[in-house]
């Protein structure tokens, strides 16, 4: 019989497997910045400042005026699968309400970074908590004047995977990426002051008292904003599928870009894309832009909760309806109903 030497097989050390899960959740910096924003967002927070020095590369700091951590808190979010946010897979079942449940997100960029938490529990008197955290090791927890909330920073992001460091592309890329996630969270919430800032100069700053249109006008400026118009449809404004309304806004078909990035959709107020919503905005647009040209659109969708799957890949932005033809067309519907109102529309034949 072979002796246990003989074996090629053997746990890998704690410290890669960390490295290699990190790599799963972290692809650049624009995925760490969007797991930060859902920590604000899910603490409450009514105003969240993001601030990225070369594209989020060397440094992420993301500031909230949220609920803040005590010092056993912070001490407990940089564990592995810690949250505050579920208890068991029933909650799951049930439907969660928070943007983060898995609780690995800051174990787990932690584990590729220089990580520092400030943090100080809303309406606690005396000092708040700093800890540092550098690839995946506490290195120190004090004390420190800070105010309510919580800041947390992401310097050097895989300075201890090079393999992945490597793979990072131009500061103007990297931040294209960590813009688009920013702005989906901004428009998605109206009633949070974001502010995204780049290299030391601002660039869109959101009041945090407004609705969708004024969030609209702060990211995207007036040009844009001018030519949205609303959608809102819901009951028998929509043909029979999972939708139980589609609202927002749309633009006129002139104002469009080359590129989808422009395209925000939600799905019960989580950014995602899908192909079936994708189509049916498209559709309805129909032949009024060009080839390869997208409108400025963000769309939110309601679904019954249960009718679509929350637990996706964290990284994955994708979701899958179990009836994408239904959704394409409710879709197609409420945006075209939206441009005909408005008399943005050359009428079309109907379709089969
Ligand atoms: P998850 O969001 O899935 O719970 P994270 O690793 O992102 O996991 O965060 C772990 C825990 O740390 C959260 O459940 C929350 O209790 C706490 N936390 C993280 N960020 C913040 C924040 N900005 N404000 C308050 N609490 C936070
Ligand atoms: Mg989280």
């Amino acid at each position: 019989t072979p002796s246990q030497h003989d074996t090629d097989i053997h746990q890998l050390d704690e410290d890669t497997v960390a490295r290699i899960a990190a790599g799963e959740v972290v692809e650049r910096p624009a995925s760490a910045v969007k797991e930060l924003v859902e920590n604000s967002l899910d603490a409450d927070a009514s105003s969240v400042d993001v601030t990225v020095e070369a594209g989020g590369t060397e440094l992420i700091r993301v500031a909230d005026d949220g609920a803040g951590m005590s010092e056993a808190d912070v001490r407990a979010a940089v564990r592995e699968h810690t949250t505050s946010k579920i208890d068991g897979l029933e909650d799951l079942e049930s439907g969660v309400a928070t943007l983060g449940f898995r609780g690995e997100a800051l174990h787990t960029i932690g584990s590729v970074s220089k990580l520092t938490i400030r943090s100080r529990p809303r309406g606690a008197d005396g000092a708040g908590t700093e800890l540092v955290y550098e690839g995946g090791n506490v290195v120190s927890v004090e004390p420190t004047g800070c105010p309510e909330g919580t800041t947390v920073e992401i310097a050097e992001l895989f300075y201890n995977t090079p393999a992945r460091r490597k793979f990072l592309k131009t500061t103007a890329t990297e931040f294209a990426h960590v813009n688009r996630v920013v702005t989906r969270y901004a428009l998605a919430n109206p009633d949070v002051a974001v502010t995204l800032t780049h290299d030391g100069r601002e660039v869109f700053s959101t009041t945090g008292q407004g609705d969708l249109q004024a969030a609209v006008l702060a990211v995207y400026g007036r040009e844009v904003a001018s030519a949205m118009i609303p959608v809102d449809a819901d009951g028998d404004d929509l043909p029979p599928g999972p939708l139980e309304s589609v609202s927002g806004l749309v633009s006129h078909p002139e104002t469009n870009r080359s590129s989808r990035d422009y395209l925000a959709t939600y799905v019960n107020g989580r950014a995602v894309t899908a192909d079936a919503v994708r189509e049916g905005i498209m559709g309805a647009y129909g032949t009024q832009l060009g080839g390869d040209r997208y409108p400025f659109v963000t769309l939110f969708l309601e679904v019954p909760g249960g009718a679509v799957d929350v637990n996706v890949h964290p990284r994955k932005r994708e979701v899958r309806f179990d009836d994408d033809d239904a959704v394409r067309r409710q879709v197609d519907a409420a945006v075209e109903h939206a441009l005909l109102e408005h008399g943005l529309l050359r009428s079309r034949a109907p379709r089969g």
